[in-house]
Parts: C-alpha cells; structure tokens; sequence
C-alpha cells in the first residue's frame, strides 16, 4: 500500500493476520472461534428479546391510555368541560390519570386553544401542530419518542348529536369538540428494560467464562498428541532414538508420523547411497593409483632395469592415468547431469545428423575390435534436446554394445519416431547380460562382469550418464537381453521438449 501525502511517499507495510504471533496459536484460534460462535446468539437473542419486549410494552400501554383517555373524552363532554374547566370531577380525573401514567394531558378546544393543562403552564394559549389540527378532523394519532422515553397519542373529544339534515328519523353525527393531547412516560418499560439486558449481560459473561474454561479443557485435551509428537521429533533430532515415530492418539499425528517416518527412511536412503557413491570413488579412484604406485616402485627398487622393462612400466603407467581420466572425467558428467533440468541447454537438432556423427566417431574402435557398425534412419527427425547430453547419452549405449560384443559380431542402431516421440534402437550381438543383473546396470560403479569392465577400460558409469540424460529430456530407457545372444537397448524421447512452470521460473530468475 502507498499513501502519498504532501508529495511524500510513504509505504505502509503490507497488514496479514497471521503476522499477529499470538493469532498463530491454534489455541488462542480455538478460543476465539468458541467465543464468536457462543456469544453471537447470546448477543442476538438479547436484541431480539429486548425488541420484542419493548414492542410488545409500548403497544398494551398504548392501548391503555387510548382507552382510559376515550372514557375521560366522554366524561368531559357529558360535564360541558370545554366551556368551563371548573367541573372538580373531571379536574380529579385529569389528576388521578396524570399521576397514573406520569403524564401530561392538554385539553384543546376547536379554536385551538389550551383550555387545560395537567401541568398548568399552558393555558390560555394557542396550540398549533399537525396532529392536534389532523385530530380536529376526527382523526386520532399515536406516536413513540424512543429516544426521551414517552408516548404521545391525540385523541377526538367527540359529541354525538342528531342530525340536522332530514336523512332520516333517529340519524346522529358525531361532532368533534376538541382534542385531548397526551404524553404519558416510558419509565417503568425501560426500567425494565435495563434489568433485562443487565441480566443478558450476566449470562453473556457467564458465557464467555464458560467457554474460555471449555477452550482451556478443549486445546489441552486436543494438543496432547500433538505435544507428543514435538516430543517424539526433538528426541529424533536430538539423536536419542532411530526408531520410527507412531503417535497413535489421532489420525492426524499417525498420518503426520507416517509422511516423517517416510522422509527419514529417504533421507537415510539417500544419505547411504551418498555414503556408498563416496566409498565407490574413493575406491575406483584409488585403483589406478595403486597400480601406478606397485609398478613405479618396482621400477625404484631395482638395480639396472633394462629399458625394455622401463618402457612396458611406463606404458603400463600411461594407461592407469587414462583410466584415471576417465573416471574423473566420467564422474564431472554425471555430477553435470545431476543438476537441475533447468541446465539443458536446449536447442533443435538434427537427430539423424547427431547419429551419424556418434557413428562416426565409433567408428574406429569397432573396426579396431572388428565389429560391423550399422545404422538405419526409418524417417528424417528434428528435436528439441540438449545436443551435448544426448550424444554423451547415446555415445555410452553404442560404445558399450561395441565394447561387450564378439568378434565379427554387428551393432545395429537404428532411428525412427512418431508425431510425438524419436527412438533410437541399438542392438548388439554381444556377450548380453544376465536376467538378474539387468534391474542393476544403471547403478554406478555397477559392472556385471568387472574384470572384463576394467580391462576394456570402463568405469561403470557409463550407463547412469546415460540414464540421467534420458531422463532429463523426459525420455525412457528400456533394455532387454539375452545371454551369450546380445543386448538391445531403446532409448524414447519427446520430440518438443516442454517445459515445466517452477522450471521457466527458475530459468527467468538466472537470466
Ligand atoms: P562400463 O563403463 O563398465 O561399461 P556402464 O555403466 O556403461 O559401465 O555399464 C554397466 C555394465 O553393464 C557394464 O559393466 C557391462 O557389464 C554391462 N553392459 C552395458 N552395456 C552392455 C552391452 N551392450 N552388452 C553387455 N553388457 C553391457
């Protein structure tokens, strides 16, 4: 919010509930919820009663006055009133009425002229108002003043007399002589008013004291599973226990139990392939050292060695350093394909191109080994992929089915797509792998046969490079094989490559 005032800015800070620490208890949440909920009818139902009351009060007094007036009206007819006010009688009926209903009677003839006055202050004088003159047309009036507490009521002091006009034998009109103004006291309905709602508010309290000691009892209640919970968190923090956590008392803390007992048992999965991986590296990087090491001080302790033998050495030393190499390079790979898919580098490629580069490439090292390279193209492809992962990811599969193959055997790679996805197939007539070893090849450091792996200078790598890659692209990899017969590896990938919401956000935010 910006409030600009005298060309000053001033930025008010953005107003949230639940920045009000105290509103962040479930408790004090409970208690208001409670409060609202059993004050609001109470606050209602003494609206509503006292309404109804006051209604209900206003109307019967009302009706009262308006009767005892009528009589009084006829009274003063029958004793000539108007004309002369002397009459005790009706002087002591005014009084007796006055003090009854704490009021005030005014008798006004038709000349507007106050011939009476209860409170004999007006007399004499000359009244003009327009219920008074819609009176002396025979109309009677009746009004509230709620907020001084009276009643104001008009009434006709009318005289039956015969009709002048031949309409009829026995005819009478009704005759208006004057008007009787009364304004009787509200006191005693709204006395009793006020004692009602101070009774309302004794409940309304008793009430909200009920409802604060329901909470109390209530969030205590409520909160022990939770309390428990915390309990059984810290001391898994703390590192008192391993155990799994079960706080059965509702199914809330059981359901909260089981998702943290599921991210533990990941993140020890995770935190022992972790483990694994480092022991794995240290080890295939060692290996090579060690070898370096055996054969370097072979080289020390001997006197006079020949230069054949020093050459063979130092060849022999050469290789373990490429071997070292490629591991290391291996495992900077698959770090990189570790990383978020927000890193491909995505560009449209042409896959049949790529392929034959791949092949390529390949190409020697199958002639070295003596193995025929095919490759067939079913339709020309283009798609969207990070050209540098999918060769690494592709290269792998080929060279392998290079790699673990017979002599004058085959490799046959081929490419085909659909409206929506591109595979490619590489299939080899090599030594195949074993049904049971299949679930594990993706696994690093993973060799199903790892003398054979060594001597031909893998690192058991080579495949997770491939897998992550795949995935990458939102791909799939499948692999079927048959021992002694060949391996046939199928690689299926989107050909647009779409990406994800969280991931364009990512993206946005680095450039
Ligand atoms: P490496 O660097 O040892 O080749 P990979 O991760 O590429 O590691 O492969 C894992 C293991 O899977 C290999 O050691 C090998 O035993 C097996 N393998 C992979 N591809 C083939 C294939 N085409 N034919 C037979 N075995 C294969």
């Amino acid at each position: 919010m910006c409030v600009q005032s005298g060309g000053l800015d001033i930025t008010l800070p953005k107003f949230h509930l639940h920045q009000i620490t105290f509103l962040r208890s479930l408790k004090v949440r409970i208690f208001l919820i409670l409060l609202i909920v059993g004050l609001i009818p109470c606050f209602v139902m003494r609206y509503a009663i006292l309404q109804n009351y006051e209604r209900r009060a206003v109307s019967v007094r009302s009706s009262n006055i308006a009767t005892q007036v009528r009589i009084l009206a006829n009274h003063l007819i029958s004793r000539r009133y108007l004309e002369d006010t002397s009459s005790e009688v009706i002087n002591a009926e005014l009084e007796q009425f006055s003090n009854l209903y704490d009021g005030r009677v005014l008798i006004i003839n038709t000349e507007l002229r106050i011939v009476k006055d209860t409170y004999g202050i007006s007399e004499g004088k000359t009244i003009i108002s327009e219920e008074v003159i819609r009176c002396l047309r025979g109309e009677s009036t009746e009004g509230y003043d709620r907020e001084n507490g009276y009643i104001e009521m008009t009434i006709p002091i009318t005289e039956t007399v015969e009709a002048d006009l031949p309409v009829g034998a026995g005819d009478t009109i009704e005759l208006v002589r004057g008007v009787m103004l009364v304004s009787a006291s509200n006191d005693s309905i709204i006395a009793t008013m006020d004692s009602l709602d101070r009774q309302a508010m004794v409940v309304e309290s008793i009430v909200g004291v009920l409802i604060f000691v329901v909470t109390l009892l209530v969030s205590k209640y409520l909160f022990q599973p939770f309390k428990k919970m915390i309990e059984a968190l810290d001391q898994v923090q703390e590192g008192y226990t391993n155990d799994p956590i079960s706080v059965t008392d509702c199914l809330e803390t059981e359901h909260i139990g089981d998702a943290f007992n599921r991210v533990l048992g990941r993140m020890k999965m995770l935190d022992d392939s972790r483990q694994e991986f480092v022991s794995n590296v240290s080890h295939e990087l060692r290996t090579p050292i060690t070898s370096m090491k055996v054969l370097a001080d072979s080289l020390i302790t001997q006197k006079d060695v020949p230069l054949e033998v020093y050459q063979e050495f130092m060849t022999d030393i050469a290789a373990e350093i490429e071997r070292e190499d490629k591991i290391i390079n291996d495992l900077l790979s698959l770090v990189k394909m570790d990383r978020k898919a927000a890193d491909l580098n995505i560009s449209q490629v042409d896959i049949n191109a790529l392929v034959e580069l791949i092949m390529k490439r390949l190409r020697p090292i199958a002639m070295r080994r003596d193995v025929q390279l095919v490759y067939e193209s079913l339709r020309p492809v283009t798609a969207s992929v990070d050209e540098v992962k999918l060769t690494l990811a592709l290269s792998n599969l080929v060279e392998n089915a290079i790699k673990y193959n017979k002599e004058h055997g085959f490799v046959k790679v081929t490419l085909d797509a659909d409206h929506q996805y591109f595979t490619v197939q590489v299939e080899d007539s090599g030594v195949g792998i074993p049904e049971d070893e299949l679930e594990h090849i993706y696994e690093r450091f993973y060799r199903v046969d790892k003398s054979r792996s060594r001597e031909i200078g893998g690192t058991g790598l080579g495949l997770a490079i491939t897998r992550s890659a795949v995935l990458m692209h939102r791909g799939s990899i499948k692999v079927s094989s048959l021992e002694g017969e060949g391996t046939d590896f199928t690689v299926k990938i989107p050909l647009k490559y779409i990406v994800s919401q969280p991931e364009e956000r990512r993206r946005k935010r680095r450039a």
